[in-house]
């Protein structure tokens, strides 16, 4: 694995491998290798095997001359070692004797000479480590005898030696060995440390590429004169990794007084851009630099200058510290998403930057939006970095597609074997089911085209992919490959990858939409503004001309696209950010100042859900319900729950199975290797007629494994979700803990009788889960279900998606539920609930939520 690393991306660390295969050859010159060398050269023999490999499939002739120098040095090595250790005798000169005169190896040839020595080798193995050492011995012992003449005294040999059996000293059988001093060790860390200095300069001189380094002065200058400042530039000009960087290099955080706090939308790009920028700063990450995301703290209390945030993440930090006295700096990073986090965040900070003067306002922006900020504001200065970027052309259907990722996939590949290369593709994409979906078609499309094209490197990402998978993306290229990167709107503005010329673009994003009218939050497909397809064809002309395929016509974009993107704070459900509002003290909710109002029965709505989730009063003044509410890193409902689970005498005493429950939901996109309904080791857990009771016996499992990583494998589980799903559920146990539910409900437990019956503990966890989410309820109409809501509301006919367990058990012949409970809905081709937890009694409705289904 680590040797098709290296051959993937030959440049990363190939002088750092090169001078340690240098100081190895020397050595081996020299005299026998340490243990610890030849563990060393045990890896390089193997790194070469794989390369060899490689060489078959890319071809001698497209490597790069590093590459190629790469494995000279590695096989002259290799067989320096091999005819040292091996044969003896043998002089072997590798590139005559099976390498052939363009530099292939001929692996048969190898093979025959390997073999003819092996058989050597194997007899003589012992013998011949004897006689090394012997060797060695009888060389020291040559030497010691030389020098003790010298120091003969005289007259010495005329006295006989006396020994006495009493006066021999014991030892004990064990013997320590002091490792032979090496001082070329000392060489190779004095040349590591070079090499280190000299990525760290080239480092810096990327720096200094960018288009902000050139108003390095003028920004801090304008920053300097005004406390709130936009700054708009082309993405990727630097202004996420630089801008807080300059901020700290001019002092701002006073030698570790005050922090900078850097809001990202989206988590990948938080964690992404910080471990970019502590890199940049040549600091550990976590340290100096951190990032904080929801259940994931990288920061350091004490230590901690530059803080990369989600935007909800900032939000809940003025639940703590409302007039953020720790930050002497606020940078609001892609203000023109606007999330609704982002235009909450922008109404607080006009709020309190009269009482802190001493705090700066940054507001960055990619082109669109700009002057919104600035009025909003009240007309603060704009600062513009102009960034170069090529002409893109624009390539559109002739009609329209009836199915777009099959137009993707073959546009990719004609892009793949008729353009030239270096260029590489970006695919902008709507979602992990999506991208994974293709990625697995285009392997085994580039599989089968073989060595008719050139290799094709399939990178996806998206929010929940492994971070170590995420990294991928900014791998450079090799040389004669292709990259294509499969990536949802993160890619639009928030992540720049080098090197992409073409762009592929269906148009489409996937949106949250909140309907008042229902009070339900539908995931959409919809298609994307003009301004965000503009952008994404952007991304195409950043390293060159560049050219950009759009699956969708030009009619289309002229006549049925939007101008703008719809901001989230009109199309999403208000609930958690009025309760945060409500419980930072501002009631006057229609007076407070925002970009964009939401509607008036958009907030009525989520006024009128937190009432009924107990949040609110009927004055509509927030309960010490919605205050415990608010200090649960969830969504309220998921916090309702697990309040109700500790306390509510009807179900109380299944606080920590909720925990592990509300942990896993949290978690289920990435849960499964392949689809659920296709899973086999899933049959092994159990029979359960629900999601969310499958999900708990998953964990439990999980849990009474050890949280084994086999375990996982072996029900074809992603162990890291998991681990990730354990990290949330101990966030949400601490929070109960601090709360006091978990020892409420330790002494509802106590008195529990029914415990220990599966069918009770169902009951009380499915009456739970109705006291948070009473709005996700459909009814069993005649061929699907109906949503219920108020009864003054018509409901919507959904059905069960296939992946849930409900689902299966109706295919299984079983008597369906005449009511479920959902935690998401989905639109793409019919509307589907997911998540389904099935009310096996009817009357649990009225006796948890008896506003909402009493006269049911
Ligand atoms: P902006 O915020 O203006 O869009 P950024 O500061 O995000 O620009 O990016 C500046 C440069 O840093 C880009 O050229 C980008 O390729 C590079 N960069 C950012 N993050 C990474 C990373 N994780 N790895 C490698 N390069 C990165
Ligand atoms: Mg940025």
């Amino acid at each position: 694995q680590e040797s098709e690393k290296s051959m993937i991306h030959p440049v990363a660390d190939n002088t750092e491998n090169m001078n340690e295969m240098k100081n190895l050859r020397l050595l081996a010159r020299q005299r026998y290798l340490s243990h610890r060398e030849r563990e060393k050269l045990v890896v390089l023999v193997k790194e070469l095997e794989y390369l060899e490999q490689d060489i078959d499939k890319y071809g001698w002739e497209n490597l790069t001359q590093g590459e190629r120098d790469d494995i000279i040095l590695k096989r002259e090595l290799v067989a320096l070692v091999e005819h040292r250790e091996g044969a003896g005798v043998q002089k072997f000169n590798l590139q005559e004797d099976y390498v052939d005169d363009q530099g292939k190896l001929d692996v048969k040839r190898k093979k025959a000479l390997l073999n003819d020595r092996s058989g050597y080798r194997q007899h003589e193995d012992e013998g011949k480590r004897k006689h090394m050492w012997e060797e060695k011995q009888l060389h020291k012992a040559v030497k010691k005898d030389e020098d003790v003449d010298e120091i003969k005294l005289p007259g010495a040999d005329r006295y006989e030696f006396v020994f006495d059996d009493n006066a021999m000293v014991d030892y004990e059988e064990q013997k320590e060995v002091l490792p032979e001093k090496d001082s070329e060790q000392e060489i190779h860390l004095l040349k590591q440390l070079e090499i280190e200095q000299e990525r760290i300069t080239s480092v810096q001189e990327t720096r200094k590429v960018l288009p902000v380094y050139g108003y390095r002065k003028e920004l801090l200058e304008a920053i300097k004169e005004h406390q709130t400042l936009i700054i708009v530039g082309e993405t990727g000009s630097g202004k996420t990794t630089q801008l807080p960087q300059y901020l700290v290099e001019d002092g701002y955080t006073q030698g570790g007084k005050f922090r900078i706090a850097v809001t990202q939308p989206r988590r990948v790009a938080a964690t992404a851009v910080a471990a970019r920028v502590a890199d940049e700063m040549d600091v550990v990450l976590g340290k100096e630099v951190g990032y904080s995301i929801r259940f994931e703290d990288k920061t350091m209390a004490d230590r901690t200058i530059l803080k990369y945030m989600t935007d909800g993440m900032l939000l809940r930090e003025f639940l703590v510290d409302p007039e953020l006295q720790k930050y002497s700096c606020i940078m609001i990073d892609e203000a023109h998403e606007r999330t609704l986090a982002t235009d909450i965040l922008l109404g607080l900070l006009k709020d309190i930057l009269p009482h802190r003067k001493d705090l700066k306002l940054l507001i960055s922006s990619a082109t669109m939006n700009a002057t919104k900020f600035s009025r909003f504001f009240n007309n603060c200065p704009i600062f513009n970095v102009p960034g170069r970027r090529f002409p893109v052309d624009i390539h559109y259907t002739v009609q329209p597609e009836a199915n777009y990722l099959h137009a993707v996939i073959s546009t990719v590949f004609q892009i793949h074997t008729k353009e030239p290369v270096p260029g590489d593709i970006l695919v902008f994409l709507t979602g992990q089911d999506e991208i994974e979906n293709i990625a697995e078609k285009m392997e085994m499309i580039a599989g089968k085209l073989g060595e008719k094209a050139m290799p094709l490197i399939i990178t996806p990402i998206y929010a929940n992919l492994p971070q170590d998978q995420q990294n991928r993306i900014f791998i450079p290229t090799p040389p004669s490959c292709r990259k294509v990167v499969l990536a949802t709107n993160i890619a639009e503005t928030s992540l720049t990858v080098e090197g992409i010329k073409y762009v592929v673009d269906p148009g489409y994003v996937k949106e949250n939409s909140f309907v008042p009218s229902t009070g339900m939050t539908q995931l959409l497909t919809v298609p994307c503004s003009r301004a965000s397809v503009d952008q994404r064809a952007g991304r195409a002309g950043r390293v060159g001309p560049g050219k950009c395929y759009r699956i969708f016509t030009k009619w289309s974009y002229y006549n049925e696209l939007e101008l703008m993107p719809r901001p989230e704070i009109v199309r999403t459900n208000l609930s958690s950010v009025v309760l945060l509002l409500l419980s930072l003290g501002i009631t006057n909710l229609v007076n407070f100042q925002l970009l964009d109002k939401p509607s008036v029965s958009s907030l009525s709505k989520s006024l009128e859900n937190l009432y009924l989730l107990g949040a609110l009063n009927s004055k509509g003044t927030i309960t010490k319900l919605g205050r415990i509410m608010c200090e649960f890193p969830c969504e309220p409902e998921f916090a309702k729950v697990l309040h109700t689970a500790a306390t509510h005498e009807m179900c109380h005493g299944v606080l920590e199975e909720c925990i592990d429950i509300v942990a896993m939901l949290h978690e289920t996109k990435s849960l499964f290797m392949g689809s659920k309904n296709q899973n086999p080791g899933l049959r092994i857990i159990g029979q359960t007629d629900s999601d969310h009771m499958l999900y708990w016996e998953i964990y439990d499992e999980w849990r009474n494994s050890n949280y084994s990583k086999m375990w996982c494998q072996d029900h074809k589980l992603q162990y890291k979700t998991l681990c990730r799903v354990r990290n949330i559920r101990d966030q949400l146990l601490q929070c109960a803990d601090k709360l006091g539910l978990a020892a409420l409900n330790e002494s509802a437990r106590r008195e529990l009788v029914d415990k220990q019956s599966g069918s009770a503990l169902t009951a009380r966890i499915t009456k739970c889960f109705i006291s948070g989410f009473p709005m996700n309820i459909a009814q069993l109409g005649i061929n699907s279900y109906r949503t219920v809501g108020k009864k003054s509301t018509s409901g919507l006919d959904v059905y069960i998606h296939p992946s849930s367990v409900v689902f299966q058990s109706k295919r299984d012949g079983k008597k369906p539920c005449k009511f479920v409970l959902y935690q998401q809905l989905m639109l793409t081709s019919k509307e589907f609930i997911r998540d389904c937890l099935p009310i096996i009694k009817e009357s649990w409705l009225e006796e948890m939520v008896p506003q909402l289904f009493r006269s049911r």
